[in-house]
């Protein structure tokens, strides 16, 4: 079988996991299946490369930020190949996003995956290589070097099982699948088996960082099954495809941190990358604007958000997470479908009141 493994950078944080996770790899390959495997930037390397940028302005170029930002997945291919080989020399290959012919459009900084060539690949699966891809990064229809927006190796591993028509997709972080909140701020999250694409990009789009929603997106509309698993133990918690019908009303609590806000005029709308934005209010004599946070200096705010299925059906349990959550922060808007109720703002949340609306649901 040819199999596609992406490890994320919590898993790669320390030279001793990166050794660990290139054993299992090997074992893999010896066990019979091909390999191609995707990598991210090792522990916060991204992050320390958008600092050192945002130490010399408050506003960098975006060509030039995805220059600087897709030098850590190029590291850690670089490193991870190194540990293959070290243990069997000559058996891995590494190769940056370009290289693949990963083409994307223009928008630095977020860019969407329009094809892959993948011949170069190919060609290394056929002479019994594995394949070490750096993750988040491409080149655009202009021939510069772009990212697909953070976390973004998730979608290259999505993107390289179906340009490779892979049979798996196995995605491995530094927790066992996705569970009914993360399970770093409460330990007792449940671990969810299985999941359908939409709830699944629900959760993703909440930002619950455990899968990127263009990963997910894409895993729609080209009918992949994503397995994610925990890296240090190759266990697979958590199932996403098209096959499951989600019965549970509630699925999923998501607190974002990863959030800014803005009152603005409505034609900020429209000069805005609009797939940044998360809500646009209009009350009496203002608007405000939530979007993912791009720089240090935005103002910051959160949101907590229940996931699931007809959950306007019970208006009493969501009447209960807004005034848990009131009690202590300064709630600057709200939004609700039958899918999701999401509560924005302007403070971070505690632990306890996070783990309080958990016990509300789960
Ligand atoms: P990687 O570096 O492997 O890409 P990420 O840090 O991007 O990993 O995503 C994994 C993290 O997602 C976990 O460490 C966990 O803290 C967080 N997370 C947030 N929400 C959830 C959830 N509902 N289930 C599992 N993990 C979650
Ligand atoms: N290294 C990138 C990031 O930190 C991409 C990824 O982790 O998937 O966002
Ligand atoms: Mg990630």
């Amino acid at each position: 079988m040819l199999i596609v493994q992406k490890y994320g950078g919590s898993s790669l944080s320390s030279p001793e996991k990166i050794k660990t996770i290139a054993k299992r790899i090997i074992e893999r390959y010896d066990s019979g299946d091909k390999l191609v495997i995707v990598v991210s930037a090792t522990g916060d390397t991204t992050d320390r490369l958008r600092s050192k940028a945002f130490n010399l302005s408050s506003n960098p170029d975006l060509r030039e930020l995805d220059m600087l930002v897709s030098i850590g997945e190029r590291e850690s291919v670089s490193l991870m190949s190194i540990a293959i080989n070290s243990i069997r020399p000559g058996l891995a290959q590494s190769f940056t996003g370009s290289q693949i012919g990963l083409i994307t459009n223009c928008n630095h900084q977020n860019a969407r995956i329009l094809e892959i060539k993948g011949d170069r690949i190919k060609q290394s699966i056929e002479e019994d290589h594995i394949s070490i891809i750096a993750g988040f990064q491409g080149v655009s229809t202009k021939k510069e070097i772009t990212t697909l927006g953070r976390g973004g190796s998730d979608t290259t591993a999505v993107a390289v099982t179906a340009a490779l028509n892979a049979n798996h997709c196995e995605i491995y972080s530094d927790v066992a699948g996705v569970h009914t909140t993360d399970p770093k701020i409460v330990p007792d999250a449940k671990l969810i088996k299985e999941l359908n694409y939409d709830t699944m990009l629900e959760i993703a789009s909440s930002g619950a960082k455990v899968l990127k929603d263009s990963a997910v997106e894409y895993a729609k509309r080209l009918n992949i099954k994503i397995s994610t698993g925990h890296s240090s133990t190759g266990y697979i918690g958590t199932i996403i495809s098209n096959d499951i019908l989600n019965k549970n009303k509630y699925t999923a609590l998501v607190y974002n941190d990863k959030l800014s806000y803005e009152i603005v005029e409505n034609k900020s709308l429209f000069s805005t990358d609009i797939s940044k934005i998360k809500l646009f209010q209009s009350y009496e004599n203002h608007n405000i604007m939530i979007t993912e946070k791009c720089s240090n200096n935005d103002k910051q705010c959160y949101s907590l958000t229940i996931v699931g299925n007809g959950i306007k059906t019970n208006g009493e349990l969501l009447k209960q997470m807004y005034n848990t959550i009131a009690i202590n922060a300064d709630i600057i808007a709200t939004e609700l479908s039958d899918l999701k109720f999401s509560v924005y703002l302007s403070k971070p949340l505690d632990t306890t009141t996070i783990k309080i609306t958990h016990s509300l649901f789960f």
